[in-house]
């Protein structure tokens, strides 16, 4: 029989979890207000909640945490990072942050003024704001297939040629430079070809603007490259990702994703303006140009993980875990952002608990349901999230109502997607007799789903 496909790593130390009773997560679920985020870690069985930060170094970087040096000026550890970003991507400046938010920080600070618009694919949350707090405007240029989430499409996140040819032809002189995230992670962690990358490029060089990659789950991105795009088969992640920079002015990255570390970030640059420009809003936002907010020995495993992550063997094991889960429940007849991403599944609530009105967030009454029946907890991506319209204060139900499950990398088993995919089913079987939801009694203006005090509706 052929050999079937497992891990390429093997465990050299483990974190006991404790199971939990469902009387126990009532109670616990009750105490946080019915907010998936007001729970302890130990009163969590699978926490799917994120997928950054969350995941396991390995043996080599640990041991680079040893041999990392903490100087403040020259440190050993920044120019090993150094180099490994510029083997990577050809990158030559690299500015480190604390995490990929600060990176969007120092090099935003520097490029982007009042009266901007910064075109992209489904800006992340984060790199929306640090655009909006400047007063400028994120257009959104993602093709339309996107947002079905039903449609099978191999590089469902890629940015729409017309849409941003568009705001070139029309604003070029208030485009600092254009954002292509990758893979796009509000889209569901969706892939941008590197056909796409190339016409973006060809785009940008029409009207002499340059192009900055959101660069989170690069190597998730080259992976679909390879396993999905004519001619990239035979070609490594580390050539991949070579090409995939080729076409970059600049980079700003959570290294929580696919750095393989639980903090940290960077900027990376082809170009001394930028870097001149960037570094001064380093030394007071994050630190000195060789830790920017990093320790040495985090900046040596990040330069460990980077290298190793964009081996094969790892992000394959990464990807191939995701889509099993993936598979049980399309066995289960669950439906969840087609075709499943790199880091998470996005399980569609509305075609789930069809009978909540929107007005009683279906998608955090699944995320509570899934908590509740085996103590896996997810986030919800919906109603809650989208906060309320600036101007009327009304609920912005116009979107999509999704739960998150994020695959932490290399912390679970697929025993664990197991009870993951079992908890989804046994919803999933029940639904029909889940008839209410939640109502809030407690919110904040912005970002209200991380704070926000719930109740359950019982008629
Ligand atoms: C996580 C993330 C960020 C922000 O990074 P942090 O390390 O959480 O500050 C920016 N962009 C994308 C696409 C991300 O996934």
């Amino acid at each position: 029989m052929e050999i079937p496909f497992a891990e390429a790593y093997r465990i050299k130390m483990v974190e006991p979890l404790r199971k939990s009773t469902r009387e126990e997560r009532e109670k616990w679920l009750k105490d946080a207000n019915y907010n998936l985020f007001g729970l302890k870690s130990e009163q969590v069985y699978i926490d799917c909640l994120t997928d950054s930060g969350t995941g396991a170094m390995s043996d080599r970087q640990w041991a680079a945490m040893m041999t990392g040096d903490e100087a403040y000026a020259g440190s050993k550890s920044f120019f090993e990072l150094k180099e490994t970003i510029g083997r990577l991507t050809g990158f030559e400046y690299v500015i480190p942050t604390h995490q990929g938010r600060a990176a969007e920080n120092v090099l935003f600070s520097h490029l982007v003024k009042a009266g901007d618009i910064i075109p992209g694919n489904s800006h992340f949350d984060t790199t929306k704001g640090h655009i909006e707090f400047r007063k400028a405007t994120a257009l959104d240029c993602t093709i339309d297939a996107a947002k079905d989430t039903q449609l099978e499409l191999p590089f469902k996140g890629e940015v729409d040629c017309a849409k941003l040819e568009k705001a070139l032809a029309e604003h070029a002189e208030k485009i600092p430079f254009i954002i292509v995230t990758v893979t796009n992670n509000t889209a569901g962690g969706q892939p941008v070809s590197m056909k796409n990358l190339r016409d973006v490029r060809a785009i940008a060089d029409k009207y002499g603007t340059r192009i900055v990659f959101d660069s989170a789950r690069f190597v998730e991105n080259a992976y679909f490259i390879k396993t999905r795009e004519e001619g990239y088969a035979d070609k490594t992640i580390k050539e991949i990702v070579k090409e995939m920079y080729s076409y970059a002015d600049g980079m700003t990255m959570s290294s929580k994703k696919d750095g393989l570390v639980n903090m940290g970030g960077f900027i990376a640059t082809r170009h001394e303006d930028w870097y001149e420009g960037a570094k001064r809003f380093c030394i007071p936002f994050e630190g000195f140009l060789t830790y920017g907010g990093m320790n040495g020995r985090d900046m040596a495993a990040l330069a460990v993980g980077l290298d190793e992550n964009t081996e094969l063997e790892t992000i394959e094991t990464r990807i191939k875990q995701v889509q099993y889960l993936a598979a049980k429940l399309d066995e289960y007849g669950i439906p969840y952002q087609r075709p499943v991403g790199g880091h998470a599944i996005f399980v569609d609530a509305s075609k789930v608990l069809t009978n909540i009105p929107k007005e009683e967030f279906p998608a955090q009454t699944l995320a509570l349901e899934v908590y509740l029946e085996a103590g896996v907890r997810g986030c919800e991506i919906g109603y809650i999230l989208a906060d309320r319209d600036p101007v009327t204060r009304e609920n912005r139900f116009g979107g999509l109502d999704l739960v998150r499950f994020c695959i932490a990398r290399r912390s679970y088993t697929n025993n664990h997607m197991d009870v993951i995919a079992a908890a989804l089913k046994n919803v999933y079987d029940r639904r029909h007799e889940i008839k209410r939801g939640v109502k809030i009694v407690w919110e904040t203006e912005l970002m209200r789903h991380f704070t926000v005090k719930l109740e359950r509706i019982t008629e």
